[in-house]
């Protein structure tokens, strides 16, 4: 979609039959407060505009779109009378990308939207695959769900605000048990298999606000915002009872099937960083190992 901007009618009215004879369709505004109220609205791919306006100049408004913070990029073509060079420059540096000279030609325009075209296609391609990337380099191919990576970044911000609002927050270390004598007895391939399951099982059991994550090899973590320690004990319970119920046959382990230990660790004020609690919940899985695994201890 094209927005043309000019104050002269005459102008606008060439401008719009030459961008719609080229197969866009297009907006019109009168002057550059209605061009950007237009553009807010309907996040046009390009932008036309005339340089001196009523309201927001095209100087201004080329300023205004460039501001924002966004992935869609708007290529914008000034409107310029001849032999203005020095706007053409200030345009060109406010942001814009191109310029046509008044009077307009309609051959012309159509070139500049051709250019148009390819540039804001590379742009959305750009955002799309941003996005793909962000999204895979934060997921865990394995088990699809989110990495240590997502994790820093939620948990740090989860943090802060537990921190500033006094809102309470659990984490629980989670580790498959015997996990390497699966492995031995049963092959990489099928402890591959083994670890997906247990891991939609624990996806199954959270609530749609905690997080999943794979921490690495045979360990998830379960973040539990506002979640209290007794609340978070009942959860992991039914998140042990959900990995047995999986029935996944181990012959090396003394209830002869795959179990799940878990170490829970709860936010406190004086805990200064997340790492802390982590830790806390890191020694309670160790606690709840030692004491005979296929079970959930909490940090004291
Ligand atoms: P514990 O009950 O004390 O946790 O004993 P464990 O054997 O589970 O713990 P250990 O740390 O000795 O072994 C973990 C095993 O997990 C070893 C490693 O080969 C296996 N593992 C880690 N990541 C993967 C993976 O992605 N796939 C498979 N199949 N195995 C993995
Ligand atoms: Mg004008
Ligand atoms: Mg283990």
């Amino acid at each position: 979609m094209v927005l043309v901007a000019d104050d002269d009618p005459g102008s606008l009215l060439v401008a719009q039959a030459a961008v719609e004879r080229s197969g866009h369709s297009c907006l019109t505004a009168s002057d550059g407060d209605e061009a950007w109220a237009l553009f807010l609205e309907h996040q046009p791919d390009v932008v036309v505009t005339d340089w001196m306006m009523p309201g927001l100049d095209g100087l201004a408004l080329c300023r205004a779109i460039r501001a924002r913070t966004t992935d869609l990029y708007t290529y914008i073509v000034l409107l310029t009378s001849q032999g203005s060079r020095d706007d053409v420059l200030a345009g060109l540096e406010a942001g814009a990308d191109d310029y046509v000279t008044k009077p307009l030609d309609p051959f012309v325009l159509h070139t500049r939207l051709l250019v148009a075209r390819r540039v804001t296609t590379l742009h959305a391609d750009l955002a799309h695959y941003r996005t793909m990337l962000s999204h895979q380099a934060r997921t865990d191919p394995l088990t699809g769900l989110s990495n240590r990576l997502k994790l820093t970044e939620d948990l740090q911000q989860l943090h802060a605000r537990s921190l500033r609002y006094g809102e309470d927050y659990c984490l629980a270390m989670c580790d498959v048990d015997n996990f390497k004598r699966y492995n031995d007895i049963y092959g990489h391939q099928a402890g591959d298999l083994a670890l997906q399951a247990v891991g939609a099982a624990l996806a199954t059991v959270a609530r749609a606000s905690d997080g999943v994550y794979r921490y690495g090899g045979e360990e998830f973590l379960l973040v539990l915002p506002r979640e209290t320690p007794q609340g978070a004990k009942e959860m992991l319970e039914r998140a042990l009872q959900a990995v047995q119920t999986l029935n996944i046959t181990h012959s090396g382990d003394p209830t002869g099937h795959l179990t799940l230990s878990a170490g829970i660790a709860a936010f406190a004020d004086y805990h200064d960083e997340a790492d802390n609690v982590l830790r806390e919940a890191d020694a309670a899985l160790y606690a709840a190992k030692a004491a005979g695994r296929n079970r959930v201890a909490a940090a004291p």
